[in-house]
């Protein structure tokens, strides 16, 4: 196959989600046409799809971008148990290791490209001991990686926010700079303050025009206390769509009465709902809140870090997990989890012009699988992967001119 960066793309022979075999033409960007026999423009690059699944990109919509040990050598944990044991681990471990925001956020957003991720939301940590070291590395990062995936930068206090004074004022600075969503950490649980965190983060997002992704560990009444005020504050500043609570473990806890009440007053707000589909932590019940009307993404969460090593940052095995996690069986199921890291996840992100038909970003993923449930169960290598009508990689590895400036 040739191409240019210029050039119309046509991929033949790809398999939709009915099963049907259809080809697929992007033009400036967007899916201009998808159907049987499509014409050829005159300026088209042609790849024949041989009957792979054609996907829409995959939504990364929770990752922490920075600190990743990608293409490291193994680092042995033995963190504490913890949380604070595991930030303060975290903050002295990057330092004494010379670990380069930078680079590891360059290789973790390519190796998501590679893994079919053309959206990713990556929290990137802001402490009064690092300022915005990291941040100031993940845009540098970002930069130059544009074209492969559009990344969005969450300021995140990871060390707290109202017990380290100065750190809101470095999440300002962060904003300023290009950071995109504001962050937030347990505001009862890290910062003893639940008001005053809550308040701060609003008052932040209200001053940058921003949206709010708060990570929300707190389990039980004090998480669902917490999420009380954060859907107050919403329905006051009228931030409708513009909030994710990220974890929401107090949601999976079956013995909280009022989850439902909780649930409902979320889908009101349009606050979406990120779960990794945790093992060994209270996980809210996926089916029953997207039938309930909320938005619901999912995420790696930390990939090869110092959180944790498990995650693979391939968001098709994400959804997997959330399937395992959910007791889903069922294709149609498995079909729920699979949305969950599409569009779920575009649309608590805001992506606009997202999903497989025509107009739409030409954001697609082929695999080698009959249907949507036997990718996610085998999460197979993709074969290729078209950002904006762009091939950036085939067979898992990033295409040589990926990166190269657009005109
Ligand atoms: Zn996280």
């Amino acid at each position: 196959m040739s191409r240019s960066a210029t050039s119309d793309l046509l991929i033949r022979n790809v398999r939709d989600a009915r099963g049907g075999l259809v080809d697929i033409l992007c033009v400036d960007g967007r899916i201009r046409t998808i159907g049987a026999a499509v014409a050829e423009t005159s300026h088209c690059a042609k790849f024949d799809g041989c009957g792979e699944l054609a996907l829409p990109g995959l939504v990364e919509a929770h990752t922490h971008l920075g600190y990743s040990m990608l293409g490291l050598p193994w680092w042995r944990n033995e963190v504490g148990p913890r949380l604070i044991d595991k930030i303060e681990n975290e903050r002295h471990e990057i330092r004494r290791l010379g670990i380069d925001p930078r680079l590891q956020a360059r290789r973790q957003i390519i190796h998501c490209a590679e893994l079919g991720s053309t959206h990713v939301r990556g929290h990137v940590a802001i402490d009064t001991d690092v300022g915005l070291w990291a941040v100031e590395g993940v845009l540098a990062a970002r930069a130059e990686t544009l074209g492969i995936a559009n990344v969005q930068i969450v300021a995140f206090p990871q060390s707290g926010l109202l017990t380290r004074p100065g750190t809101l004022e470095l999440m300002d600075r962060a904003l300023a700079a290009g950071a995109d969503v504001v962050g937030g950490l347990d505001p009862a649980g890290i910062d003893r303050d639940p008001k005053g965190h809550v308040d701060a983060i609003f008052a932040l997002a209200q001053k940058h025009g921003k949206p709010i992704d708060i990570h929300l560990h707190e389990t039980a009444e004090l998480g669902a206390f917490s999420a009380e005020l954060i859907i107050e504050r919403t329905r006051t500043l009228g931030m409708h769509g513009k909030v994710t609570i990220s974890h929401a473990f107090f949601l999976g806890m079956t013995d909280l009465g009022y989850a439902d009440r909780l649930a409902a007053d979320l889908a009101e707000a349009n606050i979406s709902i990120m779960t990794t589909g945790p093992s060994g932590r209270p996980c809210p019940d996926v089916k029953k809140l997207r039938a309930m009307g909320v938005v619901v993404c999912s995420g790696s969460d930390g990939v090869r870090d110092m959180w944790s090593p498990y995650a693979s940052g391939d968001m098709l095995e994400r959804a997997m997990l959330v399937g395992l996690r959910n007791n889903f069986r069922r294709d149609d199921e498995i079909a729920e989890a699979f949305e969950v890291c599409t569009q779920g996840g575009a649309a608590a992100l805001g992506c606009s012009g997202y999903g497989l038909r025509e107009g739409c970003v030409a954001d697609i993923v082929l695999v080698s699988a009959e249907t949507l449930a036997e990718a996610v169960v085998a999460h197979p290598k993709r074969a290729l992967v078209v950002k904006a009508g762009r091939v950036i990689a085939r067979d898992g590895r990033l295409a040589e001119d990926a990166l190269a400036p657009q005109p």
